[in-house]
């Protein structure tokens, strides 16, 4: 058997063209520079995530006339399975297909273990690691059915290493890289693949407002909080833009990275070299 004719033809490098992407938690942050990456490289995606209803539409327009790209709105509670199942519906009438999954949604809570809300750890579980399973399993038949696909899970360093306070969102940031790769290791031979990506700190409206939250209760300088408290594990001192995270996941969905599945890919500066 000549092996090379079994293998899939890696196309124009990086460009998605005729696919179609869902992001959840994609009406801001991370989850939007991912939906904006995709849709300039050709893609047609489903934005998913909260927010005011003209916000979305805002977001959702600017991001078509940006990239001439075709992008629906799915309003469906990651924290809910019938509406996750709705939401894989919903992209499979609109397109037909489903060929990248992208498990955004994500949460976090900060407090010593034994003083975190048994709700609020059901809450971080639930967004963070059980929607993914939940979107994964009603996008594979589709995924086979088609021929092949991409699931990208968002998990964080918090994936790989642990840091006090953060036991629910560790938790369940390190259960996201087991289904990462257990998940590849089921679609191996399915022209499916499955990674994660790690990031560290990256600069969201979240961290903006962090800072001025710890300025505000530490009495630091900005630089100070900045340096020695947010970006106090990353070595590179420096927040990663939602676009760095953009550019990684339109590589990982591309035909180019066909053989890389199964991975916990840091983007985080240095943090989990230590
Ligand atoms: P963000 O708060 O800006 O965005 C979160 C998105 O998830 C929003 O669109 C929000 O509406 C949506 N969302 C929240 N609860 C939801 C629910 N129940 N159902 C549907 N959508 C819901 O956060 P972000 O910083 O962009 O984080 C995105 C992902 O990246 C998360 O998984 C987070 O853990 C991960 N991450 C972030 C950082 C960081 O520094 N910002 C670092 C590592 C990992």
């Amino acid at each position: 058997m000549n092996i090379a004719l079994t293998q899939p033809t890696v196309g124009t490098a990086g460009r998605l063209d005729g696919k179609v992407a869902l992001v959840t938690g994609s009406t801001s942050g991370i989850g939007f520079g991912i939906a904006r990456s995709f849709a300039s490289a050709g893609a047609s995606v489903v934005i998913n995530g909260f927010g005011k209803p003209e916000e979305i539409r805002d977001t959702i327009g600017t991001l078509q006339n940006e990239t001439g790209a075709k992008a629906i709105y799915s309003a469906a509670d990651m924290t809910k399975p019938d509406e996750i199942a709705g939401m894989v519906n919903f992209v499979l009438e609109a397109f037909s297909r489903l060929d990248i999954l992208v498990n955004n949604a994500g949460i976090f809570h900060v407090g010593p273990v034994d003083q975190v809300p048994a709700d609020k750890w059901d809450a971080v579980l639930a967004i963070n690691l059980s929607s993914a399973f939940h979107t994964t399993r009603h996008a594979l038949p589709a995924m086979r059915r088609q021929g092949g696909g991409r699931i990208i899970n968002i998990a964080s360093a918090l994936g790989l290493v642990g840091l006090p306070l953060t036991s629910a969102y560790a938790a369940a940031k390190h259960g996201i890289v087991g289904l990462t790769r257990v998940v590849a290791l089921e679609t191996a031979e399915q022209n499916i693949t499955c990674n994660a990506i790690c990031p560290g700190n990256v600069w969201t409206p979240l961290a903006e407002a962090h800072i001025a939250d710890q300025i505000q209760t530490r009495g630091l300088p900005r630089e100070e909080v900045i340096r020695n408290i947010l970006l106090a594990e990353q070595p590179n001192k420096r927040f990663a833009m939602v676009e760095e995270i953009g550019a990684l996941a339109a590589f990982l969905a591309s035909d180019a990275a066909a053989s890389i599945t199964g991975v916990a890919l840091p983007i985080d500066g240095g943090w989990t070299a230590h």
